[in-house]
């Protein structure tokens, strides 16, 4: 019962009730075993006191009952008022009558003597080994009573200065060893509900407990700090794998050189365009554009002259684009074009003003090259209906452009 009380109850009033308790238990038995002696030794030493005094009496006393000197017996008994203590005493002679008294009349009888807190000494009065009479002495205890009055009230003193001690005693211990414990416990807790490692203990004591707070924190920085450089690893890693995606993206539907969408996502957007104009009953037109004798440059002026070149034409074909047309690298030197129309005649000034691009020559290398080009052009649904037939036909156009001596463009027929 008392185990299952203790264990329910805080590790602060846990401290608190042991020192009360001990220190409490440990001040009852000191005083209560001191008291006790005190106790008997006060009243043995009241009972001696009256007892000497009796004996002193008695020995004087003697002669007067020889002399029956009733007298002298009355002032030697008036001689006990000094002694507080003494109630009332007798002398009676060896038939029993009173031959001097002193005091107030009291009843004899034991179980009344008792009964008024009082106790009597009766000391024989003896001449030549005879008894002549009897001394009966009756004491109060209220000396041993005022005693007891004042011990009690220092026991009680100190019981609640020892009291206030032991709780003085246990707050200090409380401070210095249980709340630091309580807190690191809280905060533990805390950490352990949450996942937040910024949290501390307060730190506020030295000692073995202020280097388990030291440790259990500098634990927490440590983990904090290595959760803080993996979310930062994480996050470098998502950035790299996010621009590694884009690459790869870039890389299957754009080509690297020109920068321009490449023959996969020009093939999907131009059957995009298809479908949008057989919807809207609009007409689509697929250009197909090959550099003239290209071969030469990379010949007279390097490869790489070819390439800043391929990327020059890219650049001059985007700026022909409006926004819903659409310009790719399809392969070496030949890049396609598609053009929403309305009519199939509309493409003649398109094709036109493409041919007419390459008319200005392009500065590359600190050199000024010209190049001219071919043009085939197919139109949906004119010459064809799907992506394969419009390419063919385009193709073919292309082809009779350069047969007709290049720099011109043909519209398939
Ligand atoms: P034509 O007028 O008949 O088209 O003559 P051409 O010289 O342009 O011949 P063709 O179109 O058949 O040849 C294309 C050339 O483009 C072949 C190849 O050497 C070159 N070429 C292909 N890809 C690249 C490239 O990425 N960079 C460079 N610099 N040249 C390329
Ligand atoms: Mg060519």
């Amino acid at each position: 019962m008392v185990t299952k009380i203790f264990s329910r109850l805080t590790i602060d009033q846990k401290i608190v009730s042991l020192i009360v308790l001990v220190s409490l238990f440990s001040i009852i038995i000191t005083i209560g075993g001191l008291s006790l002696n005190h106790f008997m030794s006060t009243q043995e030493n009241t009972r001696r006191e009256v007892t000497i005094v009796s004996d002193v009496i008695a020995s004087n006393i003697t002669a007067a009952i020889i002399f029956r000197d009733n007298f002298a017996a009355k002032e030697l008994l008036e001689a006990l008022r000094a002694q507080s203590a003494i109630e009332y005493a007798q002398v009676t002679d060896e038939q029993g009558n009173v031959i001097a008294k002193f005091g107030r009349n009291i009843d004899m009888s034991a179980s009344s003597l008792v009964k008024q807190d009082l106790f009597q000494v009766q000391v024989p009065l003896i001449i030549d080994s005879k008894q002549i009479g009897i001394l009966s002495v009756v004491a109060n205890n209220n000396h041993f009573n005022q005693q007891i009055k004042l011990y009690l009230m220092v026991v009680i003193a100190v019981i609640i200065i020892a009291f206030l001690f032991s709780i003085l005693l246990s707050t200090w211990v409380q401070r210095r060893f249980a709340t630091p414990i309580v807190n690191l416990a809280d905060v533990a807790n805390q950490v352990a509900k949450s996942g937040d490692y910024s949290l501390r203990a307060p730190q506020e004591v030295g000692g073995e407990i202020g280097q388990l707070l030291y440790v259990f924190n500098d634990m927490l920085r440590k983990i904090d700090q290595r959760d803080q450089e993996l979310e930062a690893l994480v996050k470098n890693r998502t950035c790299e794998l996010e621009m590694l995606n884009q690459q790869l993206a870039n890389q299957a539907y754009y080509d690297c050189l020109t920068k321009l969408p490449n023959r996969t996502l020009f093939e999907d957007r131009l059957k995009q365009s298809i479908a949008h104009a057989a919807r809207e009953s609009s007409k689509v037109a697929l250009m197909f554009i090959d550099l003239d004798k290209f071969k030469q440059v990379n010949d007279s002026w390097g490869h790489a002259a070819g390439d800043e070149l391929l990327c020059h034409v890219a650049r001059r074909l985007e700026q022909q684009c409006r926004s819903m047309d659409s310009v790719a690298r399809i392969g070496g030197d030949e890049f396609t074009m598609l053009f929403i129309l309305e009519e199939d005649d509309d493409i003649n000034e398109i094709s036109r003003r493409i041919i007419e691009l390459f008319q200005v020559p392009f500065d590359i290398l600190d050199l000024s090259l010209m190049v001219t080009i071919s043009v085939g052009v197919a139109i949906y649904p004119t010459h064809g209906y799907d992506y394969d037939i419009l390419k063919l036909k385009s193709d073919e156009a292309m082809y009779k452009a350069k047969r007709l001596g290049r720099n011109q463009f043909c519209i398939h027929q």
